[in-house]
C-alpha cells in the first residue's frame, strides 16, 4: 500500500488579470509531480475576486485541464475553438507548439470553483499541433463501488475508460468518498500520484502505518508501491486523483512556456512576440 510522502496545503497566489486562487503544485513547497507541472483552485463565492479572468494569453508545450465544479467559464483559442465550461465539465487543451486563448468567467455573480491542472509533455511531444477537448459531464462516465464514485476524466479506473483522450499514460478521476467508506484503487509502482481534497477529509498511513488525516484544502503525495486506499470519516470526501508515469527529462519553465531548455523557452518568446507561435 502507498503512504503519506508529503502534505502540502495550497498557497494563495494571484494569475491571469487578477484572479485570486489557491496554488497547490507549482509553488515553492511543491515544484512538481513529474508530469504534473501545476494545481491551482480557483473560485469562491465574491465574484469580485474571479471576474478579471484570464484574458488572452499563450502557452506552449503542455497541456492544460480545466475542471469545473461550479459556475461557468468562456473558453476561445487561436485554432478557432469557443465554448463554455459548466459545472462538471472538463477541458483538456494541448497547447503543444502554441496556442493563444483566453479564460473568462460567464456571470459576474454566484459561486465559480475549479481547477486547472497543467500535464508536461515529452520533448518529442512538446511541438505538436494544439489540440482542444471539450469534455461535457455526461460524457464522463462514474465508476461506483464500496460507497465512493469516480467520476473517470482521464486514464481507466475499475473498467472505466476516462472521457479525454490522452497521449501520456496519466489518469484523472473525480471522486466522492460516503461518510465513513474507503476509496480503493490500484496504482502502477512507476507512477507519481497525489489526492486533493476539496471537500472534508480522508484519512491515509504514514510510512510507518500511522493514521494522518488529509483535510480540505490539502495535497498528498502518495508514494511506495502497490494501491491507494482513503478512508473517510463522517463528513466524507470529495476530491481528485491523480497518478501519471514521470516524464523524466530537463525541464525549463518560464510562465506560461514549459520546454526542456533555455534556448526552447527564449524561442517561444520571441515566437509570441513576432506573432508566430501559432503555426498557421
Ligand atoms: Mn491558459
Amino acid at each position: 500500500m502507498r503512504y503519506l510522502g508529503k502534505k502540502v496545503a495550497g498557497v494563495p497566489a494571484t494569475d491571469g488579470a487578477g484572479v485570486k486562487l489557491k496554488r497547490v503544485i507549482g509553488s515553492p513547497a511543491l515544484d512538481m509531480v513529474d508530469p504534473f507541472l501545476m494545481l491551482d483552485e480557483f473560485g469562491s463565492d465574491d465574484p469580485a475576486s474571479w471576474i478579471a479572468g484570464f484574458p488572452e494569453h499563450p502557452h506552449r508545450g503542455f497541456e492544460t485541464v480545466t475542471i469545473m465544479l461550479d459556475g461557468r467559464v468562456k473558453h476561445a483559442d487561436s485554432v478557432g475553438n469557443q465554448g463554455v465550461i459548466e459545472a462538471g465539465d472538463v477541458q483538456w487543451m494541448t497547447a503543444g507548439s502554441g496556442i493563444i486563448h483566453s479564460e473568462m468567467p460567464e456571470r459576474a455573480e454566484g459561486r465559480l470553483r475549479g481547477f486547472q491542472l497543467w500535464v508536461n509533455l515529452p520533448g518529442k511531444l512538446k511541438m505538436i499541433a494544439p489540440r482542444y477537448q471539450d469534455v461535457r459531464a455526461e460524457r464522463i462516465a462514474a465508476a461506483t463501488g464500496n460507497g465512493a464514485t469516480a467520476r473517470v476524466i482521464a486514464g481507466e479506473a475499475f473498467g472505466v475508460k476516462g472521457a479525454a483522450d490522452t497521449l501520456m499514460p496519466v489518469r484523472l478521476l473525480d471522486v466522492k468518498v460516503d461518510a465513513n467508506a474507503a476509496f480503493e484503487i490500484d496504482v502502477p509502482d512507476e507512477h507519481a500520484c497525489f489526492i486533493y481534497v476539496y471537500e472534508g477529509a480522508v484519512r491515509v498511513t504514514d510510512r510507518n502505518g500511522n493514521p494522518v488525516d488529509v483535510v480540505s484544502g490539502t495535497l498528498a503525495l502518495l508514494v511506495g508501491n502497490d494501491g491507494v486506499r482513503l478512508e473517510a470519516g463522517e463528513s466524507g470526501a470529495k476530491l481528485l486523483f491523480a497518478d501519471g508515469k514521470p516524464i523524466r527529462e530537463p525541464i525549463a519553465r518560464y510562465g506560461p512556456f514549459v520546454m526542456n531548455t533555455r534556448e526552447e523557452v527564449q524561442k517561444a518568446f520571441e515566437d509570441y512576440s513576432r506573432g508566430e507561435l501559432v503555426s498557421a
